[in-house]
């Protein structure tokens, strides 16, 4: 257990240890880790999963550090390739880049989490030299054979030095979606930083989590993400990392991100408006305030047992339950509302790959979507809420056969 999970008493963007417990999930198992077969060889293991606030730069992060032996055991190897969304997106980001740092020919251009290359390649289209970097073996070999060429490791400072070495200094570096999950991230900077030549810039892309706060996105709470990151704690992290942040931009990606901007210290660059403006949006929010988060963890709460009043309810008058997706975070979602297998029957998922799997803990067996028509559910609770307006546009014919939706969040309700 206790190389499976630390504790980590200081924060990870200025290494105060003044941080406060702000909310508190219910441990559970990596909301990731389905089952395959039951009964249950071995006991699953659950961890902690609370909030806690740093009361010196306002950063959020998890207590609980989850080893990524435990939480990437089993292998639903996303590619970027495979969402046309993502790829649009990053076709435009390549290009806003390229024109906003003025980003020449031949100039070269690393990405950290690089994936199967889908971002390296519209930089390549534009005619940059590229190096990606990304832990994932086989995605890597793959990319590598396809053209982008990628190093197949865990992104640090010590393999920074190396890549210097072998491939000099690079003038740009970019990481989408990776920095919410990496414990070690002001190594990762350092390394960044130590990469980077002296006009060079870094740009990374992660949630937000003003729009966690404002969406109600709680559920995006669960061990893979060990950091839920605002704009304010970046300026302490780059300063004692030998970077500096310029520029910041809200973007639509994963129900709402930041794309963060930075040079190394002392670089060309004027520090935009955009950061004094989110800044104060974050100080508007109360963001620098502890209850602000205790306030959030009531409110959540309160939707919780709105819900659960909902569901106990129906299951008193016998009518049926079933849900709809199986997204990491309905792990987070069933646990913290005390929902549970003797609800819910079934969980239906458009996801091949889980199909014919158990949910973390519940045990819910998740079935295909086609079940939602055979076994005829008088309910159907929507744990991808986030995409319930299409959802229940899709299934119009459940609908409208006498079946009712239920929506948990933002509040909870029977459609
Ligand atoms: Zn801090």
């Amino acid at each position: 257990m206790s190389q499976d999970v630390y504790f980590r008493k200081d924060c990870r963007m200025c290494c105060s240890t003044k941080l406060e417990k702000v909310m508190e999930l219910i441990p559970t198992p990596p909301g990731n880790n389905f089952i395959k077969k039951l009964p249950l060889e071995e006991p699953e293991v659950s961890f902690p999963l609370d909030l806690y606030f740093c009361s010196d730069c306002y950063h959020l992060q998890l207590g609980h550090v989850v080893s990524p032996k435990i939480l990437y055991q089993t292998d639903y190897t996303y590619l970027t390739a495979t969402s046309a969304y993502f790829v649009r997106h990053l076709t435009k980001y390549a290009e806003s880049m390229v024109n906003k740092f003025s980003l020449s020919k031949g100039m070269k251009v690393a990405d950290i989490g690089s994936n199967d290359g889908t971002c390296l390649r519209q930089f390549k289209n534009l005619g940059l030299e590229v190096i990606g970097v990304d832990p994932a073996t086989s995605i890597a070999i793959e990319a590598t054979k396809n053209g982008i060429e990628t190093v197949p490791d865990f992104f640090s400072f010590s393999l920074a030095v190396g890549l210097k070495e072998k491939y000099g200094s690079v003038d740009f570096i970019t990481s989408h979606n990776a920095c919410a999950h990496i414990d070690q991230l002001d190594d990762v900077f350092k390394g960044v930083s130590h990469w980077l030549n002296d006009n060079g810039v870094f740009v990374l892309e992660v949630g937000y989590f003003v729009d966690v706060y404002t969406q109600l996105y709680f559920d995006t709470i669960y061990h893979e993400h060990c950091d839920f990151h605002t704009v304010s704690p970046f300026v302490k992290m780059f300063e004692r990392t030998g970077l500096e942040l310029i520029a910041v931009e809200r973007i639509a990606p994963q129900g709402g991100s930041i794309r963060v901007m930075a040079q190394k210290k002392g670089g060309p660059h004027k520090v935009e408006s955009s950061v004094s403006e989110m800044i104060n949006l974050e100080k508007d929010l109360k963001f620098n305030l502890a209850e602000t988060f205790s306030d959030f963890a009531d409110k959540i709460n309160d939707i919780g047992n709105r819900l659960k009043t909902i569901i106990t309810d129906l299951k008193a008058k016998s009518f049926s339950i079933a849900a709809y997706g199986a997204p990491t975070k309905a792990t987070t979602l069933l646990n913290k509302f005390g929902i549970g297998g003797e609800s819910i029957d079934f969980i239906v998922e458009d996801n091949l790959l889980k199909q014919g799997l158990y949910m973390p803990l519940s045990h819910i067996p998740i079935v295909p979507t086609e079940e939602m028509y055979k076994r005829k559910p008088d309910y159907v609770l929507i744990l991808a809420w986030n995409f319930a307006e299409p959802i229940m546009e899709i299934h119009k014919q459940y609908f409208e056969s006498g079946g009712h939706f239920i929506l948990p969040l933002p509040e909870p309700k029977i459609v």
